[in-house]
């Protein structure tokens, strides 16, 4: 009899037996549909045996195959890996790589048609910097090359991938393009076909519909694609004749998930390539110390793009303006106003960056010091207008802006801080006749606004914008001239050993928005702090002294990439029953480590950074290793050591190379 081992979209630790029915052609990589008490779910065949072992009646028969192309083979063993290196469960994993839609029976549908390609751009002229990296890339072709590109902001990174992709292209070979976000995707998408208009592009992301993905899916799986552009979900599509690997802005945290299977795609696109024997590229302006790290240690190669692109202009000159003792108008200093009316009189657009929604961040007693605080979370709760009301960022929870103070009943109650809501009235006030628009997650949230901000500001319909984070990342607006950063000291008393890394990185990808095609930039930061050694990084322009700065602090501190750390997350509605099982959870590996996984280190439970999120209380458990290898060995028998130790009012995850402490 044959029997087939199947992984199910279930958190269980296995996979399940069915035995195949003849006349099913079934093997590793089939997607299938198999019943599991009582419920028809697809699944992915892991292995096929021959067994006389068990009687037939003792199994399930497989149900049908579904009408999709087989999982290629580095598919499915890039999903073992993941459920074994992040400790996840086999189904899980393997469900990663499934297109959506499987439960609809039928044909499957067809490929997308090829869309028009665009009167097509000719290739753009590469300074020497671009044509090394490029003739570095393809050089590499049909082998196993990974390669760190670190290119300033306005370098031309694009354009190395593009040139390098055209190359694997005219090879008969498909490229896959991860990039972080969603609102990332049009503007490459639409530089992809421009440049490729042989190609066919085609895109996966968590906003397309179920029947959009499927179609991209089945189209790469098919090899009819040549092209997939797409977020970390699209790392996990099968791709025949994949010839390279881009992922770009490899730095960002968006590449790492956080619920589920904690995977991180960039880390696992190395993989892929290793397995596949291909080159892969992880660029960015800012790249994160763990790829610096392995650059340094010969494990990639580095290319450097030190220089902004032809055409483009010099890199933008860097003020700053403290806060303290000098009159702030709604937390604008004069030499930022003065430097905004400079923008309106000359018809070029200005930046406001604060990376805070809302219009306050806390609401406060001038009285007795009270402030607003979320019910469910160990965190204060926002002040938002339009319509006036109290939100808590982290649990979703509202409610309404209260009269009085509950402590003492005073009603001189004051929005404490600036977010992006008061500082668009308090810019409406300044400048009456300006075009403003703000963009944060709360004016974007319907489909399609991102884009239409966008295209009004790339048809110069927009004076000023004042953005979050979102607005940071890669975006190219060539009549941005000015760039304000204001309330980014507040990120230098985080608590995370990443936060310094992550506030370099962003100070320097919104500093790089000011000043392309031609016109000069100028950023003007608002800190307390100018001689910290973030802000004189930014003012030098060398991420890589400073990030190899940090890497050796991490070095000292023994922190990663120096070190290698896992985290058992736990939470519940009692403070004791997370207690006592981080407790437990540390005996048991402290009784491990000492009977023989020496190599690894355990720290005493601690409250995570958040202590209470959405009415649990939340606590985190560190083990760590200098060797990847210890800590890999050890973490199997903890994990299956944790059902037994839970108790069923506890949920848990253990997060592998997590993004940082929670
Ligand atoms: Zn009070
Ligand atoms: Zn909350």
């Amino acid at each position: 009899m044959t029997v087939a081992r199947v992984a199910l979209p279930l958190a269980a630790p296995q996979t399940f037996d069915y035995w195949v029915p003849a006349g099913l052609a079934v093997a590793r990589g089939s997607v299938v549909r198999a019943r599991i008490a009582r419920r028809a779910l697809a699944g992915v065949v892991v292995g096929v045996d021959q067994s006389e072992s068990v009687a037939r009646e003792r199994l399930h028969s497989i149900e049908e195959v579904a009408d999709l192309p087989s999982l290629p083979d580095d598919v499915t063993d890039m999903c073992d890996f993941v459920a074994s290196y992040y400790q996840s469960a086999p189904g899980l994993a393997h469900a990663l790589a499934l297109p959506p839609l499987l439960r609809r029976r039928g044909r499957a549908a067809s490929g997308k048609p090829p869309v028009a390609a665009p009167t097509a751009a000719a290739p753009a002229t590469l300074n020497d910097d671009q044509a090394r990296a490029v003739a570095a890339l393809v050089s590499a072709l049909g082998s196993f090359s990974p390669f760190l590109l670190h290119g300033a902001t306005g370098s031309g990174k694009t354009e190395v991938y593009l040139a390098a992709a055209r190359e694997a292209l005219a090879r008969g070979g498909q490229v896959l393009v991860l990039v972080p976000e969603i609102n990332l995707t049009p503007q490459f998408e639409s530089r992809l076909r421009g440049a490729l208009p042989n190609a066919h592009a085609v895109t996966l992301h968590s906003a397309l519909s179920d029947g959009e993905r499927r179609a991209s899916w089945l189209a790469a799986a098919r090899g009819e694609a040549s092209l997939v552009l797409g977020t970390r979900l699209a790392l996990f599509t099968p791709l025949p004749a994949l010839a390279l690997i881009v992922v770009d802005e490899e730095h960002d945290d968006s590449f790492k998930q956080n619920d589920g299977v904690r995977y991180h795609a960039r880390d696992i696109a190395v993989w892929r390539a290793h397995r596949r024997n291909v080159p892969i590229v992880l660029g960015s302006a800012t790249p994160s110390i763990e790829s610096f790290a392995h650059a340094d240690a010969g494990r990639y190669t580095l290319l450097e793009l030190p220089r902004r692109a032809p055409r483009a202009a010099a890199f933008p000159s860097i003020t700053f303006v403290a806060p303290r003792g000098h009159t702030m108008r709604e937390g604008l200093s004069q030499a930022l106003v003065d430097a905004l009316s400079q923008r309106l009189e000359r018809r070029e657009q200005a930046l406001v960056f604060v990376n805070r929604r809302g219009f306050a961040p806390s609401l406060k007693c001038v009285a007795c010091g009270w402030q607003a605080g979320c019910p469910r979370c160990a965190a204060r709760l926002v002040l938002h207008r339009d319509p006036d009301h109290l939100r808590c960022h982290h649990c979703g929870h509202r409610s309404n802006v209260i009269a009085a103070c509950p402590e003492c009943g005073n009603v001189d109650l004051l929005p404490l801080g600036s977010g992006t809501q008061r500082l668009e009235r308090a810019l409406h006030s300044l400048f009456p006749a300006a075009r403003i628009a703000r963009i944060d997650r709360d004016t974007t949230r319907a489909k399609g606004a991102f884009s239409a901000i966008r295209a009004q500001i790339e048809a110069a319909e927009l004076d000023i914008l004042i953005g979050t984070q979102m607005l940071a990342k890669g975006h190219d607006f060539p009549r941005l001239t000015l760039v304000g950063v204001l309330g980014a000291d507040n990120a230098l008393y985080s608590a995370d050993f990443r936060s310094t890394e992550r506030l370099a990185a962003l100070l320097t990808q919104v500093a790089g928005r000011a000043g392309r095609a031609g016109l000069a930039g100028e950023v003007i930061v608002q800190t307390d702090f100018p001689e910290h050694p973030v802000f004189s990084m930014l003012a030098t322009h060398d991420y890589a002294r400073f990030a190899r700065t940090l890497l050796e602090e991490r070095r000292i501190a023994r922190l990663p990439p120096a070190s290698h750390v896992a985290i058992l997350l736990a939470e519940a509605h009692a403070r004791a029953d997370v207690d006592r099982f981080l407790d437990d959870a540390h005996a048991f590996a402290r009784e491990r480590v000492q009977g023989g996984h020496g190599d690894v280190e355990v720290f005493a439970p601690v409250p995570a950074l958040l202590a209470r999120r959405a009415g649990y209380e939340r606590g985190q458990l560190v083990v760590q290793s200098e060797r990847r290898s210890a800590l890999q060995a050890f973490l199997p028998q903890w994990r299956d050591a944790l059902p037994a130790i839970a108790r069923k009012r506890v949920r848990y995850a253990i997060d592998v190379d997590p993004a940082g402490f929670c």
